[in-house]
């Protein structure tokens, strides 16, 4: 039996991994018959009230709804693969039938009642997995949880050699790692009609990906692709991991009073909040991972190393100056809460050295802007705003090594025209107006054809 309260983090080398694997299941085996519950203090009797289950790309996440707190205990057995949770003096007051398992390894959750009082749950695998298990306690919205976390057993991809020729004659892409917030178990703020910021914020992220694709030198990333959870930290560390320029995160906020409107742009606080707004909202969206389910040690605290390196390391500047360009174009676009990048001790911004911002495309609670911001024309045009800012940003600031950096160099970049292009597409596209690249190509119609080669001027 495996009292089982590590991260997946810990995971290392494949090899120690497999072998810790391999004992921890022979060390099931052997025991599998002498199932000793909770020794702690004899615990009042939970029901479990609910089951929930998200699909994430590398892991499954199953959460129980506790009505009060419970012991519990884990095994893995295999031959066939099999999770096995239990809960002492617990019973389940739900059915687990209509679970989303497909996709998952999960082939099917059953229930037993073990020695009497305690809540058996079996989870019939079609895979081998390394699993999480943690209690969360009491939050502003929910009860007690137990937290499973099943992650899909792949074996490590092995790293590229850092030094090729490719690496060296490339013209790298500009990364941007784009966080649409919340997600799973974590719904972020609600509005009228049950509009929920976790999915507007993943359709405004996911628009702000295409467009962003389809700009020559920018690779978008998005560190959320479904419904589920995704801890503040794994968000900084996936950003760090991608090398990425940017860091966006991307919400809608809420307020008391619905009347509240108004998007912003938020950069991280080495000292504290610049208004009692950001301190509100930077409150709201750290406890996230209250909410969200993340075990108390993936949770780390602000840290004045990091905002040491921040402040000398000048990525804060960065952030602040990029912020302000995409506060401008959302200013044609939105109204503004505030006129200038805000800062709080956001805990998702905090990465040394990856410029960071989080917006907050508009107040969800506000009538008006929910309506609007659930609406794709809505959400294509802040998608395009945010876009536009960090399109005009490296087009003056590319950093060295990159495409967008050598056609500086060059003096403007060269574009060949392809079925569907348009004029005024490729000047959205670049940033630049369509009369400036009819001027730097002398056309005296807007009329271009597929194969002609067009110098796109700097914008
Ligand atoms: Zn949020």
């Amino acid at each position: 039996m495996a009292r089982c309260l590590k991260g997946p983090k810990d995971d290392g080398v494949a090899n120690r991994a497999r072998a810790v694997r391999l004992l921890r299941r022979l060390a099931a085996i052997a025991i599998a018959s002498v199932v000793v519950l909770g020794a702690g203090p004899a615990t009042r009797a939970a029901e479990v009230d609910a089951v929930r289950l998200w699909r994430a790309p590398d892991h499954t996440r199953v959460v129980l709804d506790l009505s009060g707190s419970a012991e519990f205990d884990t095994l893995s057995l295999g031959n066939p693969n099999r999770f096995v949770v239990d809960l002492a003096s617990s019973q389940l007051d739900t059915s687990l039938k209509s679970l989303p398992l497909e996709g998952t390894p999960i082939r099917q959750l059953r229930s037993g009642v073990r020695n009497g009082t305690d809540l058996r749950l079996v989870f019939d695998l079609t895979a081998a997995v390394r699993t999480s298990v943690f209690l969360l306690p009491p939050n502003e919205t929910t009860g007690y949880r137990v937290v499973i976390d099943l992650f899909d057993d792949i074996e490590p991809v092995a790293p590229r050699p850092v030094l090729s020729v490719e690496s060296l004659d490339s013209r790298r892409d500009i990364v941007i790692a784009i966080d649409p917030g919340h997600g799973g178990e974590d719904p972020g703020a609600s509005g009228p009609g049950g509009l929920r910021e976790k999915s507007v914020v993943l359709q405004i992220a996911r628009r702000l990906e295409d467009q962003l694709a389809k700009i020559p030198g920018f690779k978008p990333v998005l560190v959320r692709t479904g419904d589920y959870y995704v801890s503040l930290k794994s968000r900084r560390d996936r950003a760090r991991a991608l090398k990425a320029d940017l860091f966006v995160s991307i919400h809608a906020d809420a307020f008391r009073e619905k009347s509240a409107h108004g998007a912003s742009v938020y950069a991280l606080s080495t000292r504290g909040a610049t208004s009692t707004t950001a301190q509100y909202l930077a409150d709201t969206e750290n406890a996230a991972d209250l909410v969200g389910g993340v075990e108390l040690g993936e949770m780390d605290p602000m840290l004045a190393g990091v905002l040491a390196d921040l402040s000398m390391t000048g990525t804060l500047d960065t952030s602040l100056n990029l912020g302000t360009l995409i506060l401008e174009q959302i200013d044609g676009v939105a109204r503004l809460h505030k006129k200038r990048v805000e800062q709080a001790g956001f805990a998702v911004l905090k990465s040394p050295d990856v410029p960071s911002l989080l917006i907050e495309t508009g107040f969800i609670s506000n009538p008006g802007e929910a309506e609007r911001l659930a609406t794709p024309a809505y959400q294509d045009k802040m998608a395009r705003a945010i876009r536009r800012g960090i399109q005009s940003w490296f087009a003056r600031q590319p950093p060295p090594g990159t495409l967008l950096a050598w056609q500086r160099e060059k003096g403007g970049s060269e574009v060949t025209i392809v079925a569907g292009d348009t004029l005024s597409e490729i000047a959205e596209r670049y940033g630049v107006t369509v009369a400036s690249i009819k001027q730097s190509n002398g056309l005296g119609r807007d009329v271009i054809f597929v194969g002609q080669t067009l110098v796109i001027p700097e914008g």
